[in-house]
């Protein structure tokens, strides 16, 4: 059959057809005064989608570039910070940490799993200055209890900052920044934004402000307080990425009116949406036979699923590339070969979410040589989405 190339992955995810016109279409200069009032509505509007009053930034970078921005934007050498890994970018924080010559230590949990608040307890002595963590962690499809992990951390006081990798947490899952009290979170155009990589932004508190006052690490392009200063005019230090910030100001108009009008109740319904495209996809996969990696706290960002025994997860992947052009993500580093992950973030609706189970049954048909009871991941799937449907109409007044 015919093959339609689609991205399942956590990141680059798919593209919103009105982002991708805006992008086309773009022609402005960046010190114009067009291009300062689309770039002050879009950083207003970033506001709402991560609800906060702190004022945001919006880089050309991939996620990375803020996460070391917010490492040596915050930090002295010889600083000392909790840093929370649970794998691949629990990890980048820590490799950060030390390109910076922090003195971070390190709460950690298995693959596949989330941190026990007690760890984190024991490590927050009054001289850590900042906490690093992810409020969903890609490579493993887990997520982490940001409320719970800022609760720890606000009761330390004005001396340890909060940072959020939320690059796939924002759209995925609910952060009250502000009440929660937390003092940078990240986010990415890629992933649940809907639009190509190249964009990072972030929201950054009066607290964390204060800290770069007296910060020493070397910064140069990511020098947050230059940025700030030129936000407040509507633009960037640097050159923007003019055409990404188009299609972001398209994205973001989406989401609005997924919101019928309002960006937060757009992204609740954006929420939403992964949440139960995520849940169908956990119950296609158990019925299945197949295990959830991250089983006791999944993310709505993504599915990590666990091939069966004696098979590689990079066949699995092959197949649904060959077969039906759907690109799936590998596990990364040593969990390579031992999951598959399917996105939800973004742009994904129930057509993508049945189609990709479907797929799933024709693949492990494939991979195992067994017979697979075609249907039963789509019965699941069915299932989880009209008892949704039933329950949702008490959700949907209640945005
Ligand atoms: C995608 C992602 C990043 C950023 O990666 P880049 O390749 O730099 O965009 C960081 N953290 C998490 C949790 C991610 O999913």
């Amino acid at each position: 059959m015919l093959r339609k190339m689609r991205l399942f992955t956590p990141g680059p995810t798919p593209i919103l057809p009105v982002a991708q016109t805006a992008m086309a279409s773009q022609a402005m200069h960046h010190r114009t005064a067009d291009f300062r009032g689309l770039f002050s509505r879009v950083l207003t509007d970033l506001k709402e989608f991560i609800g906060t009053t702190n004022d945001v930034l919006l880089l050309a970078c991939s996620g990375t570039g803020i996460m070391e921005g917010s490492v040596s934007n915050l930090t002295s050498a010889g600083d000392k910070v909790v840093v929370m890994s649970a794998g691949k970018f629990g990890e980048r924080w820590r490799d950060l940490a030390k390109a910076f010559g922090l003195n971070a230590e390190v709460v950690s949990a298995p693959y596949g799993e989330t941190f026990r608040l007690e760890d984190l307890r024991q490590k927050l002595r009054p001289e850590v200055g900042a906490v690093y963590v992810q409020a969903t962690e890609s490579s493993t499809g887990a997520r982490h209890d940001i409320q719970a992990i800022a609760q720890l951390v606000r009761e330390r006081g004005e001396g340890t900052l909060l940072v959020v990798d939320a690059i796939t947490g924002l759209g995925t899952t609910h952060l009250d920044v502000d009440t929660w009290g937390v003092d940078v979170l990240i986010g990415g155009s890629q992933k649940a934004l809907m639009i190509p990589p190249g964009l990072a932004f972030c929201a950054i508190s009066e607290r964390a402000w204060k800290r770069m006052e007296t910060a020493k690490n070397p910064r140069y392009y990511f020098d947050f307080r230059k940025e700030r200063k030129a936000a407040a005019r509507g633009e960037s230090a640097y050159t923007p990425a003019t055409a990404l910030v188009a299609g972001l100001a398209a994205a973001l108009q989406f989401v609005r009116q997924m919101g019928n009008g309002d960006v937060i109740r757009g992204r609740q319904a954006l929420i939403e949406n992964a949440e139960l495209a995520a849940e169908m996809t956990r119950a296609g996969a158990r019925a299945l036979g197949l295990r959830l990696f991250a089983r006791a706290c999944p993310a709505a960002a993504l599915t990590a699923i666990q091939p069966p025994s004696g098979i590689e997860s990079g066949a699995i992947i092959r197949e649904f590339n060959d077969r039906f052009g759907a690109v799936v993500a590998n596990g990364q580093g040593e969990m390579k070969g031992k999951l598959f992950r399917i996105a939800h973030l973004g742009y994904y609706d129930y057509f993508d979410t049945i189609a990709i189970l479907a797929a799933l049954e024709q693949v492990l048909a494939q991979v195992t040589e067994k017979a697979v009871e075609y249907g039963v991941a789509l019965r699941a799937a069915q299932e989880v989405y009209s008892h949704y449907r039933r329950e949702s109409k008490v959700t949907a007044s209640a945005l």
